[in-house]
């Protein structure tokens, strides 16, 4: 199948988070039938994660690991998010370009691949993983899946350029506590309200790590307020307030240092104030302990690796130029592969990412057939 036939055919399976089973299940099934060795692990209850691989002669771990995420963001207001729309070159639908897409390339890399008959020197390797948009749980599972490889690229839509870095983020909750009295006479309460502003001014102030990448320039952690929640009523002095933050953390950081930072200002500031505050890692969807301690941390390519010039040739093959490097500001789960299992990574994949989540994703279909153009350069170029 084509690239083009193939992600419609995987945006028409909804995969919506917490329902991957059915994606999880075809795909196992796809790359099985074109030859590929293949397993489901369930990395939670009655959703799986899909290894899937084409055996190389050598016996050594596999020299290239594609890493995707099987699930999307709801439908929210999207028109037709699982019945795919091709209009002037897109594909419009859920998942079309996060990232559903980068699957497709994938998967027509592999069959190419496969249909040549040739034993590749080293084995190729893909992982697609649940719950990217949520609590992490595939990811955050590889480890238990025995997951190795020389080399990895996160097939996330970067527009064809190269990611060779991300920031963490941490979602830290301040929650303060204080006394109700009546709106005539606040001095005989304690006004939460009051003090997380204070919190909030003294939090805002705070200089911020700043980290240079070589070639890319500086990088700055960040801070945004982005809710409060307060009080009950005008007339009443304001017994309860809570303040959610998203940190973005520079390679060097860490979210225990960083919280142990927030915490212990928040505990000077209750201390001196009379008023009770703590600040806690909080995110709506999460209710998962072990994501909660392990964060989600900023992450750094090594540039400088044999691998990584492959890929700038297997782009460069393809698209005669480039390909232009970038470190996002966002979040990306590369960050599990060099941190957690020590594999160098990088994020290439088709599509223009401030697409995603939107109610007008879509997917630029020229990208996507160069891109598995691309994956099938960097599977001749690293596995031979
Ligand atoms: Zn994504």
């Amino acid at each position: 199948m084509s690239p083009v036939e193939e992600v419609k055919k995987l945006i028409s399976i909804n995969s919506v988070t917490g329902s991957e089973k059915v994606l999880g299940v075809y795909l196992e099934e796809r790359f099985r039938k074109m030859g590929c060795e293949t397993r489901l692990f369930e990395a939670d209850e009655n959703r799986f994660n899909v290894y899937a691989e084409i055996k190389g002669r050598s016996l050594d771990i596999p020299g290239l690991l594609f890493h995707g995420h099987l699930d999307t963001v709801a439908a929210h207001g999207m028109e037709s998010p699982f019945i795919p729309i091709e209009k002037d070159g897109k594909l419009y639908g859920r998942g079309s370009v996060d990232q559903k897409g980068g699957i497709a390339a994938v998967i027509s890399a592999f069959e190419e691949t496969l249909r040549t008959g040739k034993i590749p020197g080293k084995t190729i390797a893909f992982i697609g993983v649940i719950d990217e948009e949520s609590e992490h749980r595939g990811s955050m599972a590889l480890e238990n899946m025995g997951i190795k490889a020389e080399f990895a690229v996160v097939t996330e839509p970067t527009g064809l350029r190269l990611g060779i870095g991300c920031k963490g983020t941490m979602p830290i909750r301040i929650n303060v506590t204080g006394q109700a009295a009546h709106g005539c006479r606040p001095w005989l309460g304690r006004n939460a309200v009051v003090a997380g502003m204070d919190i909030t001014q003294m939090l805002m102030k705070e200089e911020l790590p700043v980290f240079e990448v070589e070639g890319l320039g500086r990088l700055q952690g960040s801070l945004n307020l982005g809710k409060i929640d307060g009080g009950r009523a005008y007339n009443i002095v304001a017994d309860r307030c809570s303040i959610w933050f998203d940190r973005r953390l520079v390679p060097g950081e860490s979210q225990l240092a960083v919280l142990k930072r927030v915490k212990a200002l928040v505990a000077e500031y209750s201390a001196q104030n009379g008023i009770l505050a703590e600040a806690e890692i909080a995110r709506p969807d999460w209710n998962w302990e072990p994501i909660k301690a392990r964060g989600l941390l900023p992450a750094l390519t090594d540039v400088s690796s044999a691998e990584v010039d492959e890929v700038k040739k297997a782009h460069k093959m393809e698209i005669g130029s480039g390909p232009e490097l970038f470190f996002t500001d966002g979040y990306q789960e590369m960050d599990f592969l060099i941190n957690d299992l020590g594999i160098n990574s990088v994020q290439y994949g088709p599509g223009d990412s401030s697409l995603c989540h939107t109610d007008s994703e879509n997917l630029d279909l020229e990208q996507l057939e160069l891109c598995s153009r691309v994956y099938l350069n960097m599977i001749r170029l690293l596995c031979g």
